[in-house]
């Protein structure tokens, strides 16, 4: 992923840029920045922030980030923001963005002899190429609309100018933008929650293909939105934060209600429930209202130097890692019957070292809940690191099996009602080691985000796809040109 926030003051922006940029540490674990427009010049700082937090690496900078307006990256990918002196002006610009067509995109900047100065782990950088595509347009509006005319993926972006920020959302929705004011300042962000502790109250979400204008004197129109959304469903289940809004829906009431219903179907005997923290404490605290089980705290997060589980970059870290932040409460554990909830299994490998440590630490039974459906396609539209492709998923490891290394019929195995679902579910059973094991309906997903199922996008679960090469979407763009 990654997450940006802007702000446009009548005061010095330090202070809130750093805090407000700071708020979306848990989307990114590769690079930060932050650039500030002081009256014409241009303030950029970047750093790695693989090895230590946003606050470590930048307080000392935020001293020389001068300027009432400001922008700030927590990225997952390239370095940035990226700093473009061009025919529109100087400008800065951040992105949250997956380009599956680089090398496409890559020679078209070529042939228009433009030049790539930024390297980002061996290979273009896909924000400059973001920049590129935007200084070929007559102005900033006409650039957005290129960016997302020649992007197969996702793109949002804020760009920093003399004139104030540009917030320009994803052409389909898939990550959000959303609009604070506090008097007469405003800001922009990734997540909600960034602005409570700041005194923004959220006025307005930025709409999918919408570019807004902030200024210090208001906001206004450059880009009219799409009539299409597919906002990704997995904010809600994994990686927004639990107190962030996305379309006004609240993340922590979709996982609580994620739990609810599941706790109202369940037949299974147990002692109580429990979370596999953080991402399934919402669930399992709506499993206990809709069950009528206590919950407890079986196993326990040591939160003073952990934060969010994808923090290292390669996959046998993050497995050291899930194991190590994870403690068992033996006491709270042995000889029960125990429901322990869990946001989505991607892999199933650090679900399944956790379940050996909670047999381990004495527990009689364990009983696996997931808030969503299982991942059958891996993620094509986002660079999030919990969908990955295909065939690293579980699911679809289960499936190959049971069709004899054949993938076919995935459609029968996405329906909840059928026989091949039933095998698969059991087959994910077994490979993680459980005494039982159920999935949220897609339905149930659906109804618990409260959006209607055709503007939310569930692509990982039924394959469901609206790209932007879909022909829908390609007609609208041919209206953009
Ligand atoms: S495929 Fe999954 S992770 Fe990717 S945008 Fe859609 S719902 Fe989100």
């Amino acid at each position: 992923m990654s997450g940006l926030f802007g702000v446009v003051t009548k005061n010095p922006c330090a202070t809130d840029l750093f805090y407000g940029t700071d708020y979306h540490s848990h989307l990114g674990t590769r690079r930060a920045g932050v650039s500030t427009n002081d009256n014409g010049t241009m303030h950029l700082n970047i750093h790695n922030i693989q090895n230590s937090y946003f606050r470590t690496k930048f307080t000392d900078d935020m001293r020389e980030m001068l300027g009432n307006m400001g922008i700030g990256v927590i990225s997952d990918t390239d370095p940035q923001p990226i700093v473009v002196n061009s025919h529109l002006g100087r400008f800065a610009v951040c992105t949250v963005s997956k380009i599956n067509n680089m090398p496409e995109l890559e020679q078209l900047c070529l042939e228009k002899r433009q030049q790539f100065t930024e390297l980002s782990m061996g290979g273009t950088n896909p924000t400059e190429l973001v920049a590129l595509l935007i200084t070929q347009g007559q102005d900033f509006a006409d650039g957005i609309r290129n960016v997302y005319r020649h992007v197969k993926g996702s793109v949002s972006m804020l760009i920093l100018t003399d004139n104030g920020i540009i917030a320009a959302r994803d052409f389909l929705g898939r990550t959000p933008l959303v609009v604070g004011r506090r008097d007469t300042d405003y800001a922009v962000a990734s997540e909600s929650h960034s602005y409570i502790n700041l005194g923004f109250q959220t006025i307005r979400y930025v709409a999918p293909g919408e570019a807004i204008l902030i200024g210090p004197n208001g906001i206004s129109q450059i880009l009219p939105p799409s009539d299409k959304m597919q906002i990704c469903s997995f904010l809600w289940i994994y990686y927004g934060y639990p107190a962030a809004q996305y379309e006004d829906i609240n993340a922590e009431e979709v996982r609580y209600q994620l739990g609810l219903a599941m706790g109202q179907a369940d037949d299974v005997e147990a002692d109580y429930v429990s979370a596999i923290p953080d991402s399934g404490i919402g669930m399992a605290i709506g499993y206990s209202a809709g069950k009528g089980i206590p919950y407890k705290r079986g196993i326990l997060k040591y939160t003073p130097t952990w934060s969010r589980s994808f923090m290292p970059v390669n996959q046998e870290s993050r497995n050291l890692v899930a194991r190590m932040k994870l403690i068992p409460s033996r006491k709270v554990l042995e000889g029960k019957d125990v429901v322990f909830c869990d946001d989505s299994i991607v892999r199933g490998t650090q679900l399944r070292d956790q379940v050996k440590m909670l047999y381990g630490s004495g527990v009689r039974r364990v009983h696996i809940r997931i808030s969503c459906p299982p991942l059958i396609h891996g993620c094509s539209f986002l660079n999030f690191s919990a969908s990955k492709t295909d065939m690293e998923l579980i699911a679809r490891r289960c499936i190959e099996e049971l069709e004899g290394g054949v993938i076919r019929n995935l459609e029968a195995y996405r329906d909840s009602t059928t026989k091949e679902y039933a095998a698969m579910v059991e087959k994910i059973r077994q490979h993680i080691g459980v005494d039982s094991l159920k999935f949220n309906s897609l339905d149930t997903l659906c109804n618990a985000i409260g959006l209607p199922k055709q503007k939310v996008c569930t692509h990982c679960f039924d394959g469901s796809s609206f790209d932007i090469t879909s022909p829908d979407i390609n007609q609208l763009a041919l209206e953009l040109k």
